[in-house]
């Protein structure tokens, strides 16, 4: 056969291919259209569709308009305002930067553009085909800013149009754009309709962006946000988000990324985000993001082609390392803060509660946590010595502030006591290696009761002892992150002399009379506890001010709280059973009494919050075992292997 001859194309049909490559779908052209419009300042973009946007795309802004003069040539290919020479784009502010999005359109669809200047005393209304403009600009009436007119787009373009999707789903497209666009610039009017009829987004420009995600997204994600921000000076970056607590998730995961000003998308960004998530969001279940980088214009890749969003730029990893930790910090910082709260109002019938079910449980011979909570309500004592404080409703808020959590991971400061590293060498001594193996790699199955829960690993399940792993979980932690752990702050503060007589009238404490008066009992306690305070406070993050007042208590574990129903108890120990006087077994034992009071959970707790608690074993506790425990032989006990896999499928044999 022979060969075809090689023709040269036409430039107009050229012009279309290129053009249908830059514009695939009506939303390509708004977003293209809408950043026009910021570009030229406006305060006021209205988007009229039909059909999809394959009929009519209509958008009016009341920007700075286009001069008289420059409209002969806006539509012919890289004409701009805004570049002038290829060094410009490093430094490019705007969107638009290559004067391609106009001419594009007027190869696919017929083009008008009406607009007035501030200067100009009447506007002008143009059309355009293939690049030019048709004739003269007609003068007529207008307000200051620009409506751009596009029609039938791709009608001459058949198979282009065929590949797109029906108008409803192009129209779902649009209001995709139009809303995040709408979000980011909050202080802009949006509006977007349907021709002939009423709008189905509107943004008045006066509100915040939080309020407007609720409107357009839904009050579910409005009320779920956090505000993220972060400032970088090494890899010069900016970042503010709003992003969904851990409590909000959806099937649908929403993300807004914008980098200077620019809606565009990063799937190591979102790979990376999404990774946060996972390990508390539910499976295949995810949040609601909105980011907002800034970077010098010099640091991002923008030279990209329209159509792809996906954005490089300089610094990549560790950007989106540094954002991914500092919104993984603000999430473990969050949610926790009313749990707290709530359990120091313990209001009466609360109390009851917890006594019914306290003893419903401990009925049962083996219930673990019979010696560990007290059972009758009259020894609640927390509200009452709140209410002694006579302190305002407002002053007992109690706000947990972990803000220290961010600076934990900036701030270290090294080890340096002998005492320490030995306790530390100590645990490494004792590991079970084949037990940190199973735990590396456990996967979550359920819990059991309060205390046990299944995992598995590999193909054998396992019952835990969810309490006593966490103890050793707690101790570990506190032994390894001596003088970097992060503070949970108390708020009011409390007195510990008050602490220590609440405690002291409860039954686990075990006074009797032989022991003392109680009131000197609790001021020795509290003497010995201000005097150790300076330690206390240097290695442990726990506060005792000046004046007797606990402040501060550590946070060991992100999310996690301890107990305050044992608060009080804790604080008597700290006094009785630390022996203060040697440092290696002053750290010792106060590891180990925190530890303890920190791996105990109340009935009440449980039974008030049943889905915060089974949130946290799931959650934290079990991702902390697997992260951190360095199980000691003497963990096995509470470890049972209850079946693998090729056990099972023997007595399958035997059937
Ligand atoms: P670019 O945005 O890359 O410059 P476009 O083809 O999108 O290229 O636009 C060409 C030019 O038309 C812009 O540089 C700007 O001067 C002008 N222009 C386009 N849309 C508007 C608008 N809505 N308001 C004012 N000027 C506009
Ligand atoms: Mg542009």
């Amino acid at each position: 056969m022979e060969p075809g001859i090689i023709k040269k194309l036409d430039e107009v049909v050229v012009n279309r291919i290129a053009a249908g490559e830059i514009i695939q779908k009506p939303a390509n052209a708004l977003k293209e259209l809408i950043e026009n419009s910021l570009d030229a300042k406006a305060t006021h973009i209205q988007i009229t569709v039909k059909s999809g946007g394959l009929k009519l795309l209509q958008i009016q802004d009341n920007g700075t308009g286009i001069r008289r003069d420059d409209l002969s040539i806006v539509c012919e290919r890289f004409t701009t305002s805004k570049l002038s020479k290829f060094e410009d784009l490093s430094s490019i502010g705007t969107f638009g930067f290559r004067g391609e999005a106009l001419a594009s359109i007027s190869h696919v669809a017929h083009l008008s553009i009406q607009t007035k200047t501030a200067k100009e005393p009447c506007g002008y209304k143009a059309t355009y085909e293939d690049g030019q403009l048709k004739g003269v600009p007609k003068a007529c009436a207008g307000n200051q800013g620009t409506i751009i007119t596009v029609e039938d787009l791709f009608y001459n373009m058949q198979q282009r149009r065929q590949c797109l999707k029906s108008p409803a789903e192009e129209m779902q497209k649009i209001y995709d754009v139009v809303s995040k666009y709408a979000i980011h610039n909050s202080n802009v009017a949006f509006t977007l309709k349907k021709y002939g009829e009423t709008p189905t987004l509107r943004t008045t420009g006066r509100n915040t962006r939080e309020e407007n995600i609720g409107t357009v997204f839904g009050t579910q994600i409005g009320r779920a946000l956090l505000a993220v921000e972060q400032h970088d000076d090494l890899h010069k970056f900016q970042m503010n988000a709003l992003v969904t607590k851990v409590d909000y998730s959806a099937k649908r995961g929403i993300m807004l990324l914008f980098i200077n000003n620019r809606l565009v998308d990063s799937n190591a960004l979102k790979a990376a985000i999404d990774g946060v998530y996972s390990t508390y969001l539910p499976k295949g279940m995810h949040p609601f993001i909105y980011i907002n980088i800034e970077m010098a214009a010099t640091q991002l890749d923008v030279n990209v082609h329209p159509t792809k969003h996906e954005v490089h730029f300089l610094y990549e990893d560790e950007i989106i390392d540094k954002i991914k930790r500092r919104i993984e910090l603000k999430l473990l910082g969050s949610n926790t803060a009313r749990t707290f709260y709530k359990q120091l109002h313990l209001q009466s019938g609360v109390k009851e509660a917890e006594t019914n079910t306290g003893k419903a449980k401990c009925n049962d011979k083996e219930c673990v946590e019979k010696e560990r909570v007290r059972t009758d309500s009259k020894e609640q004592k927390l509200e009452k010595f709140l209410a002694h404080k006579n302190t305002t409703e407002a002053d007992r808020t109690i706000n947990l502030i972990n803000e220290s959590f961010s600076l934990n991971t900036t701030r270290r400061s090294k080890v340096t006591l002998t005492s320490i590293k030995q306790m530390q060498d100590n645990i490494e001594g004792k590991l079970n290696v084949v037990m940190r193996k199973v735990l590396k790699e456990l996967v979550f199955v359920g819990m059991v009761d309060e205390t046990y829960a299944l995992f598995q690993q590999e193909t054998r399940l396992y019952l835990c002892n969810t309490s006593k792993f966490c103890e050793e979980l707690f101790y570990q932690r506190l032994v390894f992150e001596f003088q970097n752990l992060p503070h949970i702050k108390l708020e009011p503060s409390l007195d510990i002399k008050e602490l220590v007589l609440i405690a002291l009238d409860s039954e686990d404490a075990g006074w009797s009379t032989e022991d003392g008066d109680k009131l000197e009992l609790a001021e020795s306690a509290a003497n010995i506890l201000q005097e150790k305070a300076p330690i206390m406070r240097e290695y442990f993050s726990l506060r005792i001010n000046d004046e007797g007042k606990l402040e501060t208590l550590p946070a060991i574990v992100p999310q996690h709280y301890p107990c305050t129903t044992h608060l009080p108890l804790y604080i008597l120990r700290l006094a009785t059973e630390v022996d203060w006087d040697s440092e290696v077994e002053c750290f010792e034992t106060f590891c180990r009494e925190t530890a303890r009071f920190y791996s105990l959970t109340s009935i009440l707790e449980i039974s008030t919050q049943p889905h915060r608690h089974k949130w946290l074993v799931e959650h934290v506790l079990y991702p902390a075992f697997k992260r951190y425990l360095l199980p000691p032989n003497n963990l096995k006990l509470q470890l049972y292997e209850l079946t693998s896999l090729p056990r099972l499928y023997k007595v399958f044999e035997r059937c």
